[in-house]
């Protein structure tokens, strides 16, 4: 298809379950559908918590290592690291010309990081759905597979691209939308039976793509569950739920139906039921851990994909920025 795909992951440490269903699974399908599709380890995203020099630079590697382990094949798609491209900061810089403190201060995202980290406010946090936009724009992409949490600031991106249309009296940018395969975007629940699974909150709310098998069972095992129901049919509480969601995510259907069933008439035992998600997901995970530890020493190969991938996506970016210095006069 000829719809061009923008897609990225921040370097914040190793992907967990959340970033592989809610992302890069859907990047490894459209690599082969799209024939113009660009996914990125999204570095500059991640400067906004100061991260310290070399764990920086081992988790880039990290997540590159991970898009391959999970299938991204440099040959389908163009897969590249954002510092890598330097013509995205320069458009950023353009685009923050455009986009008013108002709009930004009201982002829930930039609310919750406020909330959650009041010693850290900086202006980059503020500005990240710009950097987003510039992220999709500079390629001009119309299809962003994204998990559910990224939905508003692709609403974002198109107000940006139609605000700088509007501005400079151009047709340039298209409108970008969120992109995911089914009938609505997946959201993998955490562990701690609170909301989504997510690196911040913590290692053992997590299941990462590189965990062993006795990790993956140790961390589901202690999953939040409650006391069982008391009475048939039962509305489920947001930890049940999440389980219910995890086991919807990583086991077939019909073990699904059995454990539902199970639960509906009170019968359930939720040991058995997480031991099922643990084996799933072990079994689901062997391949993906196997190809981490293949690629994870091979440096002349990461090397290769990363060079090979900042050539294509400069060769994008640079055009872009070319005609948007034009339309607004920076000759
Ligand atoms: P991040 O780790 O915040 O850079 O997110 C990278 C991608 O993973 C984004 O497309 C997110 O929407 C997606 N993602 C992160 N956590 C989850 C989750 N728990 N469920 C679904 N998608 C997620």
């Amino acid at each position: 298809m000829k719809d061009i795909v923008v897609s990225g992951v921040r370097p914040t440490g190793k992907q967990h379950l959340g970033n592989y269903y809610g992302a890069v699974t859907n990047f490894v399908k459209m690599q082969y559908e799209y024939s113009n599709a660009y996914f990125f380890v999204a570095d500059l995203h991640s400067l906004t918590t100061h991260p310290n020099p070399e764990n920086l630079s081992l988790n880039v590697k990290q997540t590159l290592i991970e898009y391959l382990a999970c299938g991204l094949d440099p040959d389908k798609c163009t897969l590249y690291v954002q510092s890598d491209v330097p013509q995205i900061s320069e458009l950023y810089l353009i685009f923050n010309m455009l986009a008013y403190l108002g709009e930004l201060e009201k982002v829930p995202t930039f609310k919750e990081k406020v909330r959650d980290n009041p010693n850290n406010i900086n202006a980059g946090l503020l500005t990240y759905p710009v950097l987003m936009a510039v992220d999709i724009l500079i390629h001009n992409a119309k299809k962003v597979p994204v998990g559910k949490d990224q939905m508003q600031h692709i609403e974002m991106t198109r107000n940006f691209g139609n605000r700088f249309n509007h501005i400079y009296k151009v047709d340039y940018f298209s409108e970008p939308h969120g992109f995911y395969y089914g009938e609505a975007p997946v959201s993998v629940p955490s562990l701690d039976g609170i909301g989504k699974m997510s690196k911040s909150k913590g290692e053992n709310t997590c299941i990462y793509l590189a965990d062993e098998p006795d990790a993956i069972r140790k961390k589901v095992m202690k999953a939040t569950t409650d006391n069982g129901p008391t009475e048939p049919n039962q509305p489920k509480n947001e930890a049940i739920e999440n389980i219910f969601n995890l086991m919807k995510i990583v086991s077939a259907p019909e073990t699904l139906n059995a454990f539902d069933e199970a639960y509906n008439n009170c019968n359930i035992r939720y040991g058995d039921m997480k031991k099922q998600i643990a084996d799933d997901m072990i079994e689901f995970l062997k391949p993906i851990r196997e190809n981490i530890e293949r690629f994870k020493n091979d440096d002349t190969l990461l090397q290769k994909v990363r060079n090979q991938g900042k050539e294509k996506a400069i060769e994008s970016a640079s055009k872009t920025l070319k005609d948007v210095r034009e339309i607004i006069g920076l000759k």
